[in-house]
């Protein structure tokens, strides 16, 4: 803590410190004020305006210090000044003072709190931006809540300063008033008790449950304004229907036939969706050949002689639609079928909350039903730009048809689809050049990760062009070119095919819920249940955010499929704390929890653990040492709060950490457990040992030393 801050709160201290060392409390009591009514009338006749400062002051002061006796200077305002002045000083003086207290708890303990609890406030900081206001308002209208607690407490929270005066004052107004009030009959009050009675208590009790029911009535508003104009159906043909057979779409047909409902889940095009048709199988598939090929051409140094004598790029792409059909009878009709879940094949329209039609080759069908899951994926992102509509550019969409290797590839976007694809494709024999805007590639890892990734794609003879703005697309001298802005320079470069991996975007287009008027943003706005703003109407997968991962698509598809299926009698809010992801580029980049860079972005404390995989045993022996990992703690304990592998089988490596953050298994534990010899695992034990030699207990090591030499002696 800074010396501002503690001299800060040496004052404090001092100040309240002296209020109890002189007893100055005293002053502040009914018995007192009403013996000292008649002086302080007079000093009010004869200075007014001094008074009226003085006792703002006194007022302020006590409430910003927390001192009690706010309830008697509240009753002396209106003995003093009279209902009118004195509401108006009282309702001033302790917002004011409440806002101090709340400023010097924000100033002095904010930051450390967030900081040491980020993580674990995520969820209260949500609420609070959300709902803040409701819940100080009900707070504040009740006088049973001690207000200085309700200043402190505030003042850790991350709601907005002029939110919580505005709300303080109108919200402490009522009892104010009835306090000053109550004062203006000084005479006839014998104790602080009187002044509330028993029904005007629970009246202000009462009141103080008005926020929160206007809460719930707003809701209850929004949602019957959302449904208003539809006639719900007396019965329903389903209980659920599902679009999209996707990797959120299917789970959630899944659960739901598991669990007895009866579900529909329609598709569209292909079941199993981009994951298992343009997505994660093709894509790992493509990148099982390309590192085959590292293989064989880096087996030389191993002493064993081998030359890629050819590849055939079209078997290659052959291959990896024999990979996708060999998982597609997990996603497939029959397979469902047999689940239990009526598949429809054809195209969904949601045509009221309770209703959506299904069109296909076969005709139309309109299917009610009470609760509807949205699980329609997301597409590229393919901006605008000019000239590419002159282009054949390929997408993670079309890429798979492609049976002949480009040998100029420009990839647009260096994220982890541009880059898996992209180092694949060199592999292949193609030259590959990446074109990135930002002055790194994978932008969301850590600067270091990112630049073990860029070095191994440099080594294996990419050419990565970063800080690159892709202007436009257009021929010179019979060649395609991008024009990229680079350091104020337009710079043109050639290629053959141009792949554009820019993002992704949610599919929200086209299917009725613009129409029917379900919210959206970029991606489908959902609640905590996973809820758009049709109760019924739920929403999981790409479509949804705010991750586009297919083992997050099937996580929210279970919450979005129990909820949809027994709201309101029970409901699971969705749980995002342990999100683990991979890059799969050589060396692959695994994260679970906070980065670095997050870490610092969300100003939360923790110590750094690494360990160099380039040392590993099993790493040696397989040739595959490189790379490191990076474990994030809280200070000074052993619990996790992030880990970033970069590394060959980075990924696999990663899931007993994944295990760990999520059942509060900490790197003492990691530590204590049996890893075989020799395996690539070793490494999460040895960085856990390195956490332990950095934090030993060295007072206790002392003694121990001390106790072996005694023993030698
Ligand atoms: C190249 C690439 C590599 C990837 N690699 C990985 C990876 O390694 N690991 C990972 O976790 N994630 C990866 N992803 C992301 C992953 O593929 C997605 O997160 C996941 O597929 C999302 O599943 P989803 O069910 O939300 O959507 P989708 O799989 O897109 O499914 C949506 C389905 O809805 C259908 N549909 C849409 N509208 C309608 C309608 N009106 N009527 C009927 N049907 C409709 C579509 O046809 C589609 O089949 C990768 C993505 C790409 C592009």
């Amino acid at each position: 803590m800074s010396y501002k801050k503690l001299l800060f709160i040496a004052i404090i201290i001092a100040l309240v410190g002296s209020v109890f060392v002189f007893d100055l409390t005293q002053y502040l009591t009914l018995d007192q004020l009403k013996q000292q009514q008649q002086a302080l009338n007079q000093l009010f006749t004869e200075r007014p305006l001094f008074l009226f400062g003085l006792y703002f002051a006194i007022y302020v002061v006590c409430t910003a210090l927390s001192i009690p006796g706010a309830t008697v200077l509240t009753l002396g305002s209106g003995a003093i000044f009279g209902l009118g002045w004195g509401l108006l000083l009282a309702s001033f003086a302790s917002s004011v003072g409440a806002l101090l207290a709340f400023l010097s708890a924000r100033w002095l303990f904010h930051d450390w709190v967030q900081k040491k609890f980020g993580q674990r406030l995520r969820a209260i900081n949500e609420g609070i931006e959300r709902d803040g206001a409701f819940y100080l308002l009900s707070l504040r209208l009740v006088p049973l809540f001690p207000f200085f607690v309700i200043n402190l407490v505030m003042g850790l929270t991350k709601i907005k300063t002029w939110t919580y005066y505005w709300i303080s004052q109108v919200g402490m107004l009522l009892a104010t008033a009835v306090y000053v009030n109550a004062g203006t009959q000084l005479a006839e009050i014998s104790s602080l008790g009187d002044v509330l009675s028993v029904d005007l208590l629970g009246a202000l009790v009462l009141l103080g449950l008005v926020p929160i029911l206007a809460k719930f009535i707003l809701s209850f508003l929004k949602r019957r304004r959302a449904y208003g104009g539809f006639t719900k159906p007396k019965s329903f043909d389903t209980n659920l229907v599902v679009i999209g057979a996707g990797s959120a779409g299917l789970v959630s047909a899944y659960i739901a036939a598991a669990v007895k409902a009866k579900v529909t889940l329609i598709e569209k095009h292909a079941m199993g969706g981009d994951c298992l048709n343009t997505g994660c199988v093709p894509s790992k598939a493509l990148l099982h050949v390309a590192k085959s090929i590292r293989q064989t051409r880096d087996a030389e140094q191993l002493g064993v002689t081998s030359r890629i004598e050819a590849i055939d790029f079209a078997k290659v792409m052959d291959n990896v639609q024999q990979v996708i059909a060999r998982i597609a009878p997990h996603d497939s009709v029959e397979r469902y079928t047999k689940l239990g879940v009526d598949v429809e094949q054809g195209e969904a329209t949601i045509v009221s909350p309770w209703q959506v039609k299904v069109e296909s080759p076969a005709g139309s069908k309109l299917i009610s039903t009470r609760s509807i899951i949205i699980a329609t994926g997301a597409r590229p992102l393919v901006p605008n730009f000019p000239g590419l509509d002159q282009v054949d550019y390929l997408t993670s969409e079309n890429l798979w048809h492609l049976r002949e290797l480009p040998k100029q590839l420009l990839v647009l976007g260096g994220g982890p689809i541009g880059c898996e694809l992209a180092q694949a494709f060199q592999l292949l024999g193609s030259q590959v050049t990446v074109v990135e805007m930002a002055s790194r590639l994978l932008a969301n890892e850590d600067t270091d990760a990112s630049a073990l990734v860029q070095k191994q794609l440099r080594d294996d003879g990419l050419d990565l062009r970063l800080n690159h703005k892709a202007v436009e697309f257009t021929e010179r001298d019979g060649e395609c070119v991008l024009i990229a802005e680079h350091e104020n320079e337009n710079v043109a470069l050639p290629f053959d095919r141009v792949l554009i991996a820019l993002g992704r975007q949610a599919n929200l287009e086209g299917f009725g819920l613009e129409e029917l008027g379900v919210e959206t943003g970029k991606t489908l706005k959902v609640n905590e249940l996973l809820q758009t703003n049709f109760p019924n109407i739920y929403g999981c997968g790409d479509v949804a955010g705010p991750y586009q991962f297919t083992h997050v698509a099937s996580h929210q598809a279970w919450y979005a499929a129990v909820n949809a299926l027994f709201d309101p009698f029970k409901t699971f809010r969705v749980d995002y704390s342990v999100i683990p992801w991979v890059t799969y580029t050589t060396p692959e980049v695994a994260n679970v929890g906070l980065t670095e860079q997050v870490a610092d972005e969300q100003g939360v404390d923790y110590d750094v653990t690494e360990y160099d995989i380039s040392d590993l045993d099993r790493a040696i022996a397989d040739q595959q040492a490189y790379g490191r990992i990076k474990v994030l703690t809280v200070p000074g304990k052993d619990k996790v709060l992030g880990v970033n592998i970069v590394g060959a089988q980075a990924g696999e490596l990663l899931a007993e950490y994944v295990l760990a953050m999520k059942h509060g298994i900490g790197l003492n534990k990691i530590l204590g457990t049996i890893h075989s010899y020799p395996t690539m695992a070793e490494a999460n034990k040895s960085v856990a040992g390195n956490w332990k030699r950095a934090n030993a207990p060295e007072k206790l090591l002392n003694w121990v030393q001390k106790f072996h030499s005694w023993r030698r002696n």
